[in-house]
């Protein structure tokens, strides 16, 4: 369950960390095609003015209204033109003949500066004139050694080659010092052909000024490029130009920029001028992931690229932290939540466990089922209850089959002893029989002997009544253990009586007890003969015991038989002095006597229910003990 938990919020930290992520970077991607559009914007309207005062110049030359002939007109005219526009640096016109005019701002000795190169009849002057913002002269020039030929300069043989307004390729201007172009465009009189060409220039790293200006994000950039990959603005104008070892100035390409973050960000995007707008691209520069968006210079015929950059952590770096804060603090909450659900699970487990131990010890014998119950949940303790019944009641149970079997022993001794008895009982009646019929043979010869011997005669009759009373008991014995023994039939009770009155007659007479039989008006029971034979004899005998015990003056041993509830009720009643109260009648191993063995009353009990009857003692006769059994007239 912890570690689920551990897992689901994982998965939700990552799950809002990747959408929030997502959210944002597609925001900044929104934030830098806008930074892009800016300065796109900005360049495009920075240079368009160019364009148009090249435009304009070029028709009021065209129109014939300003001509070369006149260079003080044309002079003027340029100086307007350059005081309305501050991104011009200057404005120059140079004709098929060679001659030259040039208005630029200049750094001193005035704020403005003329050039005129004017060839008169093959001979060539170069003037300079210096000017206040008030078109007052400051200063004067001449250059003898001047060589300037406008003619050869790329622009004007490209405007004149194309019959175009054309930019010429970015290049440091060599007075300013700054990066600028040139927009040129052919001037041509009608009727008369090409006369000259008329060029602006313009200073772009006012461009650079407004890039650093643009915040695209805390440390992100923005860039010009060139067709040819020099960097022509950048945030960071200082990277743009680099010093040639003659001193001179050219831009730094891309690939020579100081900054590794810049240069990386294009060695991905070879002709990202040529796509449309809004390439976008990222990058890795030292496990930093960028940002980058490249696009053309639109709307302007300008080869240029506009690339801005920015490092991903501008934009998201928050949300990272935030992430591995949020993290760290799920990873907190799982630990503590896992902690919390082991005690919680320990504490459910703990009566558990101490309930399927007890239940083990229990189960084993090692602890009572009567111990106090450990602590539990409700549910679980009367489960415990119920179970600790169940193996009570198994116990009990096993205690009662092992009960039956050493019961089961004993019959089987007393069934050995019964057949014994038995075999010496059909012994005994061959030789007390012969013994009866010679007795009887001598008594009728004694009887017929003169003289009479009287007391030959009174022995032989004794021998000849001891005789028969052998015999008497031989054949109770035999009856007693039929050869039916064990089987659960019909008898009659009266004849089992009968056997048992001759079988204790004389043990009646040793212990000098009065035995009285009543015998049943319906005396036909159902059980197994042998045993309840046993049972009778048992509670006689210990009738007779308790009797002589006692040594009591009474002395009368009576077994009644009647009938009750569809059974035969037997009463064995004594004039003894009645049960002990130290002794638990019908438990095993209970005697008052000292050869007792006390089983008689238990195993009696036990078989006279097996018989489908019942054995107990009757308190409510006294005094004397008297035990009854009961014995069912049909089978059940
Ligand atoms: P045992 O005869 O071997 O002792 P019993 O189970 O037959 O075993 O009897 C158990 C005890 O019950 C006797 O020792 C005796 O104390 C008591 N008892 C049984 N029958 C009588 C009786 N008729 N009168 C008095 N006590 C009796």
């Amino acid at each position: 369950m912890a570690g689920l938990q551990f897992i689901a919020i994982l998965f939700v930290v990552t799950t809002s960390y990747v959408s929030s992520e997502r959210a944002i970077l597609e925001h900044a991607r929104g934030l830098m095609e806008r930074a892009g559009a800016n300065a796109i914007e900005h360049t495009k309207r920075f240079l368009e003015p160019a364009g148009e005062t090249t435009e304009q110049a070029r028709r009021v030359l065209n129109s014939g209204l300003v001509g070369v002939k006149d260079r003080e007109t044309m002079e003027r005219y340029f100086f307007q033109l350059l005081q309305t526009e501050p991104q011009i640096a200057g404005i120059n016109y140079g004709d098929e003949e060679g001659n030259f005019v040039y208005v630029m701002k200049s750094k001193g000795p005035g704020p403005f500066r003329t050039k005129f190169i004017t060839i008169k009849n093959g001979i060539r002057e170069v003037d300079y004139i210096w000017r206040t913002a008030n078109y007052e002269v400051v200063a004067r020039d001449k250059d003898p050694l001047d060589k300037y030929d406008a003619r050869t300069r790329p622009w004007y043989i490209e405007a004149t080659a194309l019959d175009a307004r054309i930019w010429t390729d970015p290049y440091i201007f060599f007075s300013s010092r700054q990066p600028g172009i040139t927009v040129a465009a052919p001037v041509v009189l009608p009727g008369k052909g090409l006369q000259g060409v008329v060029g602006v220039d313009v200073e772009i790293s006012d461009i650079s000024r407004f890039l650093s200006d643009l915040r695209v994000s805390e440390s992100g950039s923005a860039m010009i490029l060139s067709e040819t990959g020099s960097l022509l603005a950048h945030s960071d104008p200082s990277q743009i130009q680099v010093e040639n070892a003659d001193g001179s100035l050219s831009f730094t390409n891309i690939n020579e920029v100081t900054d590794p973050i810049s240069r990386a960000a294009f060695l991905n995007i070879e002709g990202a001028g040529s796509e449309d707008f809004g390439t976008q691209s990222n990058f890795e520069y030292e496990g930093q992931e960028y940002l980058g968006l490249f696009a053309p210079l639109a709307g302007i015929d300008l080869p240029w690229t506009v690339a801005v950059i920015a490092p991903e952590d501008d934009f998201i770096g928050g949300i990272k932290e935030n992430r591995s804060r949020n993290t760290s603090i799920a990873a907190i909450i799982s630990i503590f939540t896992a902690l919390a659900g082991l005690a919680l699970a320990e504490l459910i487990l703990r009566p558990v466990r101490a309930f399927a131990v007890r239940t083990a010890l229990v189960s084993q014998g090692e602890v009572s089922a009567k111990a106090p119950l450990p602590r539990t949940y409700r549910e679980l303790s009367k489960a415990n209850k119920t179970l600790i019944d169940e193996i009570a009641q198994r116990r009990e149970s096993e205690a009662k089959v092992q009960e039956l079997s050493r019961d089961l022993a004993h019959f089987s001794r007393v069934n050995v002893m019964g057949q014994m008895a038995s075999g010496l009982a059909h012994e005994l009646s061959q030789p007390l029989t012969a013994i009866s019929q010679n007795v009887d043979a001598a008594l009728s010869t004694a009887k017929q002997d003169t003289p009479i011997n009287e007391d030959l005669i009174a022995i032989l009759s004794e021998l000849d009544e001891q005789a028969h009373q052998g015999g008497d008991v031989v054949r109770a014995l035999r009856g007693f253990v039929r050869k039916d023994e064990g089987e659960t039939a019909e008898f009659d009770f009266n004849e089992l009586l009968e056997q048992a009155k001759r079988l204790m007659r004389h043990e009646a007479e040793d212990h000098q007890v009065k035995l009285v039989y009543e015998k049943a008006v319906d005396p036909i029971v159902v059980g197994n003969r042998v045993q309840i034979a046993q049972v009778l004899i048992n509670l006689i005998r210990n009738a007779l015991e308790a009797i002589s015990a006692a040594k009591a003056a009474d002395r009368e041993v009576t077994v009644q038989t009647m009938s009750k509830d569809g059974k035969l009720e037997v009463r064995v009643t004594d004039t003894g002095p009645g049960v002990s109260e130290d002794v638990k009648l019908f438990k095993q191993f209970q005697t008052s006597k000292e050869d007792g063995m006390g089983l008689g009353l238990s195993i009696s009990r036990k078989i006279v229910e097996t018989n489908g009857g019942r054995l107990w003692h009757d308190k409510t006769r006294t005094p004397g003990a008297t035990f009854c059994f009961t014995i069912p007239r049909q089978i059940d």
